[in-house]
Parts: C-alpha cells; sequence; structure tokens
C-alpha cells in the first residue's frame, strides 16, 4: 500500500482547503466522503441490502438512496443504525484501501472527518490534524453549508474534541489565519512527506 497520511478536523476546519494545496503538488487525495457515497451508488451490493432491509421506499424514484429518509430512520433508531454501520463501514474500509493501493503519487492523503473515530485510522503511517478555532470552525462551515450554528455543533458533537484531536496528531496544520498561511505549511509538510515516503519504500 502507498505511504499514506491521513488527514483530519473537525467540520469546517480546513480539511478540503488542505486537501487541494497537496493535490496541487500532484498528490492523489482519497477522500473518505467520496467513498461513503460510492459504496451506496445503484447497482452497488450495499444498496441492494440497504432496499431489502428498509423496502424499496428508501430509494427516491430514480434508483438512488433518500439519505433523508434514512438519515431520520436511523437518528430514531440504534439498532438500524448498528446494522446500517456494520453494512457500511467495512465496504467504505475496502473501497478507501483499493484507492489507497491505486494511487500513483509518492505518497497518498486519506482525508476523513471520522479518521480517529473510525478504524480508518490504521490505514495511515501518519496522522496529519488540521487546527483551528470552534467559533472559526463554526463560522466557516456555517456559511459555507448556509446552515446555522446549531446544527455545524449538533454535528461537532459526534466528533472528537479539538484537545483529544491534538492529542493523536503526529503533524499539525495551524488554520487560524488565511488561506494564504495555509500553504505555505502544506508545502514544508509536502517535502518532508517526500522524504518518509522515500525512506518508507527503501
Ligand atoms: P472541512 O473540509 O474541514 O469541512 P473546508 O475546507 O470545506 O472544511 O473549509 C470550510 C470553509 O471554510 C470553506 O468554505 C473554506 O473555503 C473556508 N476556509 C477554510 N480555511 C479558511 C481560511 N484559512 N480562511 C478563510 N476561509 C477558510
Amino acid at each position: 500500500m502507498s505511504f499514506t497520511i491521513g488527514l483530519t478536523g473537525g467540520i469546517g476546519s480546513g480539511k478540503s482547503a488542505a486537501a487541494d494545496l497537496f493535490a496541487a503538488h500532484g498528490i492523489t487525495v482519497v477522500d473518505a466522503d467520496i467513498a461513503a457515497r460510492e459504496v451506496v451508488e445503484p447497482g452497488t451490493a450495499c444498496l441492494d441490502a440497504i432496499a431489502e432491509h428498509f423496502g424499496a421506499g428508501i430509494l427516491l424514484p430514480g434508483g438512488e438512496l433518500n439519505r433523508r429518509a434514512l438519515r431520520e430512520i436511523i437518528f430514531n433508531d440504534p439498532q438500524a443504525k448498528a446494522w446500517l454501520e456494520a453494512l457500511l463501514h467495512p465496504a467504505i474500509r475496502e473501497l478507501i484501501i483499493q484507492q489507497l493501493n491505486e494511487a500513483p503519487s509518492p505518497y497518498v492523503l486519506l482525508v476523513s472527518p471520522l479518521l480517529l473515530e473510525t478504524d480508518q485510522h490504521q490505514l495511515a503511517s501518519r496522522i496529519l490534524v488540521i487546527d483551528c478555532d470552534e467559533s472559526e470552525q463554526i463560522q466557516r462551515a456555517a456559511v459555507r453549508d448556509n446552515s446555522d450554528a446549531e446544527r455545524i455543533k449538533a454535528i461537532m458533537a459526534t466528533q472528537l474534541t479539538r484537545t483529544q484531536r491534538l492529542a493523536k496528531a503526529d503533524d499539525i496544520l495551524h488554520n487560524h489565519g488565511t488561506l494564504e498561511d495555509l500553504a505555505p505549511q502544506v508545502d514544508a509538510l509536502h517535502q518532508e512527506y517526500l522524504q518518509l515516503a522515500k525512506a518508507a519504500n527503501y
């Protein structure tokens, strides 16, 4: 498997912004959120299993998963949530591993909001945490998602706290300033990761 850097951070902390900067260096980015959507696309075994378990009413007229309906079911039913996670987590992990294996760049970035909350962190040789104040996080995510602070806080409550996350970091990107302040930090880490990847492949 490619030398893998796991990038994580709370909602709105700047994961996507940082990933774009690594991608600009030619680094392949594997996104756990995208993998999570791909495993339930029409025609997948997971979507078939979901439709069988919850009934065809869980599908939209076009055959896609009705995410909102599914979210509502699992919000109110812990058993359904456990069933769904037991189905999806291994499938997402398998797809991520496949994408990590296929990555052509010297090292690969695995971006995941739940890297440390799930076993996905086991796929990474190094943990990179992007950090900013919680007030900045809420403000940026609320603007991006056209959402309110309460909703963002509810999502944050399902994620590790800032202190817990930072305690697990090998490297930290400090995203308190502007996006221009982020780029030189990524540039420096990129050089370091190239060296580490080279050493790991000997
Ligand atoms: P995540 O992927 O961690 O949820 P994003 O990378 O999407 O977070 O960042 C959240 C929002 O904040 C985006 O609209 C992004 O453009 C913006 N953003 C990120 N970092 C900064 C920054 N340093 N200054 C201003 N806006 C930022």
